[in-house]
C-alpha cells in the first residue's frame, strides 16, 4: 500500500523537468553535513514509508503563502493575490477552494508566531536509484511535515510526514532539484519552512580512457559529467579493496602505477552542494600497464620475448599476429611478428639479431612494433599509421638466433654465432664460402644454409618476395653505422637501395658504413642485393661493445622508432 504510493509519486516525480534557472540560491542557514560519498549501493535506503497519503493537501504549497516568513521568498514566486487557488497541484480539481485555507488578501499574516527555520541535513544520495535521504530537525507542536518539490518554478507537494526523515525521487542524473520542508502544527497552520534544498546528482562520466605514459604511469582522462564540479579517483591492484587516490576539478588525472599489475580505476563524480558531497554513479575502467616490452634490464631474453609477443598480438589482435616460420638448431622457434594488413601489396621484411651478442636489436625491434601498435589508430611523424601499415606491412624476425641469445646471456656474453657456432651472416647461399671455425665467431657452417636459422629466413625472404614488393631492414649491433652499399648495374635496385639508406641515415642519424670493410661471403644483404634483387639496408645500433649496456636501449630506440614506418611510407609509395 505505501509502496504503491511511493511508486506513484516517483513516477510522477520523474517526469518533471526543472529549469535550472529556476532554482534560487537563498542563503542557506542549513549547516554542512557530513560528507556522503556512497557512490557504489548508496545508503540502505528505509522503506519509503515517511510518504504518506499522496492524496490532495488541502494546504498550499509554502510559496504561495504570504506567511510571516523572514525568508525570501522565492523569486519566481507569483504575486500570492493572483493565485489563490494552487491550480498546479496535483490535487483534484473537485475540491475547488479549501474553506480552511486562509485567504490571503483577507489574512496577510495568519500566523502569529513566526515560522521557525528548519534545519536539514543529507543523510545519503543513491545514485543508481536517484534518490536523496533527508533528515530535518523536530518543529516544536509540529503535526506533521510536508516536502514540496519545485517544478516549473512551482512548489509541489510530494510527501507528508510525522517522521522527520524521508527519501524522496529526483528527476535524474545532472539535473537540479529543489525541495523545501514545512511543518505544520495540529490547526494546519505552518510553523516551520526550511531553506530551499538544492540537491543534484551527477550524471555518470563517459569516455573513460587510459593511456600509458610510461611503465609507471599512467594517464586517465574522461569526458565532463553533467552536473559533476569535481571528481573522485579511487584505483585499486586486482584483488585489493579500492583506495580513493586524489579529488580533481579536472577531467584528467596522471597516476603512478607498478609495472606489469592490473589495476582498476573508479571515477566518481561529485556535486558539491550545501548539504555536503553528493556522489554519482562511478565509471570503472581496468588497466595494466600497456607497454609490455621492458628496457628495464640488459638482458632481454628469449623467453620474455615470446611472452611479449603473445601479449601484443592478444592485446592488439586486430593489427599485429604472428607465425611460426622455423626452428632454431636446438628447436626454439623462430617467429614472424607481422604487423599490419597481411594481404598488403608492399612489405617490409626486418630481421633482427642474427648474431647472438647483439640481442640489443632484439630490444630495440620489440620496442618499435609496440610503439607503432600503441600508436596505430593515431598519426606519427605526419603519418596515419593505420594507413601506412594497411599498404605496407611488416615482417618482423624479431630474434633469428635464439640459441646464440642464450648461450651469450648465460655462458659466454660475447657469443657470436648460433648453437653450432655458425656466423649466421656467413651462411647464406650467395657467395658462401667454408671459412673459420666455431670457436672463432666467423664460422661459415659446412654449406650454404647449412643452418636451420638460415633456412627459415631464407625461405620468408622468398615467400615475401613471390607475393609482395619486398624490402628489408637487417639490425645489428654496434657502430651506430648504416650500410646501404651496391656494387651492381640494376638502376632500379641503385635507386631504391640509396633512398632506404638515405631515409636510415637522416632517420637515425648514424654514420655511413662505407668504410667499414668490402664484401664478405655468404651475407644476408648481399645474398638480398645480388640474388634476390631485393633492396635492404643494415643498421648497426649502440656503440661501446656488444652485448651493449642496456643503458644505451632507449637511445638506440629513440633513434629507430620511426624508421620502418618512414621506410614502408617509402616503399608504398614508390612502386
Ligand atoms: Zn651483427
Amino acid at each position: 500500500m505505501k509502496k504503491t504510493a511511493y511508486l506513484c509519486i516517483t513516477a510522477l516525480i520523474l517526469s518533471f523537468t526543472l529549469k535550472p534557472s529556476t532554482v534560487n540560491a537563498a542563503a542557506s542557514p542549513v549547516q554542512e553535513t557530513a560528507k556522503t560519498s556512497n557512490h557504489t549501493a548508496g545508503i540502505k535506503q528505509e522503506q519509503p514509508g515517511t510518504l504518506e497519503e499522496p492524496a490532495a493537501s488541502e494546504k498550499p504549497a509554502p510559496s504561495e503563502k504570504p506567511a510571516a516568513s523572514e525568508e525570501p521568498a522565492p523569486s519566481e514566486e507569483p504575486a500570492p493575490s493572483e493565485e489563490p487557488a494552487p491550480s498546479e497541484e496535483p490535487a483534484p480539481s473537485e475540491e475547488p477552494a479549501p474553506s480552511e485555507e486562509p485567504a490571503p488578501s483577507e489574512e496577510p499574516a495568519p500566523s502569529e508566531e513566526p515560522t521557525a527555520e528548519i534545519p536539514v541535513q543529507l543523510l545519503g544520495a543513491n545514485a543508481a536509484e536517484k534518490t536523496v535521504t533527508l533528515k530535518w530537525d523536530n518543529v516544536n507542536n509540529a503535526e506533521e511535515y510536508v516536502v514540496f518539490f519545485l517544478k516549473n518554478k512551482t512548489w509541489i507537494e510530494i510527501s507528508r510526514t510525522q517522521e522527520t526523515t524521508g527519501t524522496f525521487s529526483l528527476a535524474g542524473y545532472g539535473t537540479k532539484n529543489s525541495f523545501k520542508i514545512c511543518s505544520y502544527n495540529s490547526e494546519q497552520r505552518q510553523t516551520g519552512e526550511s531553506s530551499e534544498i538544492k540537491v543534484l546528482i551527477p550524471a555518470k562520466i563517459k569516455k573513460l580512457q587510459t593511456t600509458a605514459y610510461s611503465k609507471t604511469k599512467v594517464k586517465l582522462n574522461w569526458k565532463a559529467a553533467k552536473g559533476a564540479d569535481s571528481y573522485y579517483i579511487y584505483g585499486k591492484q586486482d584483488g585489493k579493496k579500492y583506495k580513493l587516490i586524489k579529488t580533481v576539478k579536472k577531467t584528467d588525472a596522471r597516476l603512478n602505477i607498478k609495472d606489469k599489475k592490473n589495476y582498476r580505476f573508479k571515477i566518481v563524480p561529485l556535486f558539491k552542494s550545501t548539504l555536503g558531497t553528493i556522489a554519482g554513479t562511478a565509471s570503472e575502467t581496468s588497466y595494466k600497464n600497456t607497454e609490455f616490452v621492458s628496457m628495464g634490464h640488459q638482458k632481454y631474453t628469449y623467453s620474455e620475448m615470446c611472452s611479449d609477443i603473445q601479449s601484443l598480438c592478444k592485446k592488439y589482435s586486430e593489427y599485429v599476429s604472428y607465425e611460426t616460420i622455423g626452428y632454431s638448431e636446438k628447436g626454439r622457434k623462430i617467429y614472424d611478428v607481422i604487423l599490419g594488413d597481411k594481404e598488403a601489396d608492399h612489405t617490409i621484411l626486418v630481421v633482427s639479431t642474427l648474431h647472438a651478442r647483439e640481442y640489443i636489436a632484439t630490444v630495440v625491434c620489440m620496442k618499435q612494433l609496440e610503439y607503432y601498435l600503441l600508436n596505430y589508430n593515431k598519426t606519427v611523424d605526419g603519418k596515419k599509421l593505420s594507413d601506412i601499415f594497411s599498404n605496407c606491412n611488416v615482417h618482423y624476425i624479431m630474434m633469428a638466433n635464439p640459441d646464440g641469445v642464450i648461450i651469450s646471456q648465460t655462458n659466454k656474453a660475447r657469443w657470436k654465432g648460433n648453437a653450432n657456432g655458425v656466423n649466421l651472416n656467413r651462411n647464406f647461399p650467395y657467395a658462401f664460402k667454408r671459412d673459420g671455425s666455431p670457436k672463432d665467431g666467423s664460422y661459415s657452417g659446412k654449406k650454404a644454409a647449412s643452418e636451420s636459422e638460415t633456412q627459415a629466413i631464407v625461405s620468408l625472404t622468398k615467400k615475401l618476395n613471390k607475393t609482395q614488393t619486398l624490402a628489408v631492414v637487417s639490425y645489428h649491433a654496434m657502430g651506430q653505422i648504416v650500410f646501404g652499399d651496391y656494387g651492381g648495374k640494376n638502376q632500379k635496385l641503385r635507386s631504391d637501395i640509396t633512398n632506404m639508406y638515405k631515409i636510415a641515415r637522416n632517420t637515425t642519424g648514424y654514420s655511413s658504413a662505407a668504410n667499414y670493410g668490402g664484401t664478405s661471403n655468404g651475407n644476408y644483404r648481399e645474398y638480398l642485393t645480388y640474388k634476390m634483387k631485393v633492396p635492404s639496408v643494415t643498421i648497426e645500433v649502440g656503440s661501446v661493445s656488444c652485448p651493449v649496456p642496456k643503458y644505451q636501449y632507449a637511445s638506440a630506440f629513440n633513434r629507430n622508432k620511426l624508421l620502418i614506418l618512414r621506410e614502408a611510407a617509402w616503399l608504398e609509395n614508390n612502386f
